[in-house]
């Protein structure tokens, strides 16, 4: 029964109670403030309570059809009216039914006869209590930029929908979003835009995905997306299609203009992948990382494989740490030879990692790690003190001092200490500059900073060589060679490998050994597997040769061997295995 419901932005109460008497006179107290709606039996109570969701119930337990407290009970194990507060009336005194109320739940009572005042306030308490505490929730629950579900929210929702498809026997789909440079956006076009951005995407999310999706906001600019009920994987690829086209259109900002974003969707799937939500979560996350470094704008499923990447990944950054104070690290010298007397005039120094738990790891696979996590700078010392140390007072057969080439990281050269550094380890061997040669590559100048430029001038000016290491793998722009002092240009193997057979390969050869003629620059080739290579690389009159079929890298002990060699080419190179004896 409906008392008055004309003013539906009032909170609505329910009373229940026996007597039409009490119900007027509650109603003439609390017409004005709220909606009234009121039932006399439990039965229409039960019904009113699911059809108006009343803000607050204020009900006597002496009920015709059903014992008061048999009711209350059932509202607060309902899950849809369990929250809505209940005040019981109370004839006189009565303490047992007091008690009996506060147990089952209800928040408050009152005792017959009513007085106004009081029953105005103590649902006005309640209705302020209940307020409050959906304020928090909200807060607890809810982004307040967005709107959206927050981390905890949706993670909650991704295990429910997970427990229910397993029943159900459907899969379940989460989907984390990214938006690919948001910190750009968000420094050089202030955070105001990075919001407007957040909104509009939210928006576009919420109207792309089906009904049934929860979309969440898990940090700044990063989105889970709980897809419960699917029938295949297939499904969650279109559904991330479908969201890459709607987030791929610009975005007008309030101030005018527009802004153009990319987004980069990881995928993973319950409970093909897993079911445990935490895993699932962790897997998008990862596959989401997949689809940055694939060049972003784009999605991937999570596949197991990726997981296998990122605990080793996980294993060697963290056995790294350790690896200098454990002495795991060795450095081994591939000789490099002069193509025009065929004698060795120095080596390359590259790293090798030896762990008890990893085994040998290759430089390709934990150098970049090293660098990422601040370990390289180290570990390039190291590197640098054992070559100068082991090539100190190193000659060839003929007698000449010889050189020594060691790589180098751009982070070690970002280092205004790398210069001093070095001149105490070549001042400690008494090692002249002009025997060292660092090599670089072409990363380090792509950033073009003016410190970058400085350092390799100071560099230079020190005596020590530099050369550009991979030439022809990245982007192999003549114009940076002109831009810094280089004194050396060190042609890919993938280059030299190609060489002898591919025609354009040989022309690009002879191309880039002219270029560098041209510069004053000394030609290395890398990688020279056959005697057809090398004699090819001496014809266009590539200055020096490296690679297995002169030597593999060896220990310094087996290099002091090697150049017992009078001539080197005169020689089969026998012993080609070596390197992996001592790895
Ligand atoms: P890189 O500087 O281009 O070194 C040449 C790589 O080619 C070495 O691999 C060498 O073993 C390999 N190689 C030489 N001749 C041949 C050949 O005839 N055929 C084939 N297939 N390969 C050949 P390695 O030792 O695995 O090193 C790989 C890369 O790791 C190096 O490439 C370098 O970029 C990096 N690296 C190695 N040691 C260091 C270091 O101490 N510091 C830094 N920053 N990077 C290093
Ligand atoms: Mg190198
Ligand atoms: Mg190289």
């Amino acid at each position: 029964m409906l008392a008055n419901h004309s003013a539906t932005d009032k909170d609505t109460v329910l009373i229940i109670d026996a007597s039409p008497n009490s119900i007027r006179i509650l109603n003439a107290i609390l017409g004005e403030e709220y909606r009234v709606i009121f039932s006399t039996t439990g039965a229409t109570a039960r019904v009113l309570i699911k059809s108006e969701q009343p803000k607050l119930i204020l009900m006597d337990v002496e009920l015709p059809d059903i014992d008061g407290f048999a009711l209350c009970q059932s509202f607060k194990n309902d899950l849809t009216t369990k929250d809505i507060p209940i005040i019981l009336i109370t004839e006189h005194q009565e303490d047992e039914s007091r008690e009996m109320g506060l147990r089952i739940g209800c928040a408050d009572y009152i005792s017959k006869p009513v007085s106004p005042a009081e029953v105005k306030l103590r649902i006005y308490n309640q209705l302020r209590i209940r307020r409050n505490e959906d304020l928090i929730m909200q807060r607890a629950l809810y982004d307040s930029l967005t709107g959206l579900a927050n981390r905890n929210l949706a993670l909650d929702r991704l295990r429910y929908a997970i427990a229910h498809d397993l029943r159900r026997g459907l899969l379940t789909g989460v989907m984390l979003l990214d938006i690919d440079g948001f910190k750009i956006i968000n420094d050089t076009l202030s955070h105001d835009v990075g919001d407007q951005v957040l909104v509009e995407l939210s928006r576009r999310i919420v109207d792309a995905v089906r009904e049934v999706d929860t979309v969440g906001r898990v940090s700044g600019d990063e989105f889970l997306i709980v897809l419960p009920g699917l029938h295949q994987t297939e499904n969650a690829c279109q559904i991330a299609s479908k969201l890459r086209k709607a987030l791929n259109k610009p975005i007008s900002l309030s101030g005018g203009g527009e802004v153009h974003v990319t987004v980069s969707i990881g995928i993973s799937i319950s409970p093909l992948d897993t079911d445990d939500f935490k895993r699932l979560f962790a897997n998008a996350d990862i596959a989401k990382h997949q689809a940055k470094s694939g060049g972003k704008d784009s999605y991937r499923m999570f596949t197991s494989e990726m997981n296998d990447n990122v605990h080793r990944r996980l294993r060697i950054e963290y056995h790294l740490v350790w690896a200098l104070a454990r002495n795991e690290f060795s450095v081994v010298y591939q000789p490099f030879i002069d193509l025009k007397t065929n004698k060795v005039v120095g080596a390359e120094a590259l790293l090798r990692w030896n762990n008890s738990e990893l085994g040998s790891v290759s430089p390709v696979e934990f150098i970049p790690i090293a660098e990422q996590s601040n370990l390289i700078y180290e570990i390039g010392k190291f590197v640098l003190a054992t070559a100068i140390h082991d090539f100190s007072h190193l000659t060839n057969a003929a007698g000449n001092l010889l050189n020594v080439a060691v790589n180098i990281s751009p982070q070690q050269i970002r280092q205004t200490k790398f210069i001093d550094d070095l001149k105490e380890i070549m001042e400690s061997e008494e090692f002249a500059p002009e025997r060292l040669e660092l090599e670089v590559t072409e990363g380090l100048l792509l950033s073009q900073q003016a410190y970058v430029k400085e350092m390799i001038g100071k560099l230079h000016d020190m005596g020590a060589a530099l050369s550009m290491d991979d030439f022809g793998t990245g982007y192999s722009s003549l114009s940076y060679l002109l831009q810094f002092p280089f004194d050396a240009l060190k042609i890919d193997r993938e280059f030299v490998d190609g060489i002898t057979d591919v025609e354009l390969n040989e022309a690009l050869a002879t191309a880039v050994i002219s270029v560098a003629q041209g510069l004053k620059m000394k030609t290395v080739a890398e990688g020279v597997e056959t005697q057809e290579q090398l004699e090819m690389l001496k014809s266009k009159g590539c200055d020096l040769a490296q690679g297995y079929y002169l030597s593999r890298p060896i220990d310094i002990n087996a290099f002091r061997l090697f150049l017992g060699i009078e001539d080197v080419l005169e020689q089969q190179p026998e012993d080609n295995e070596s390197e992996a004896a001592q790895n």
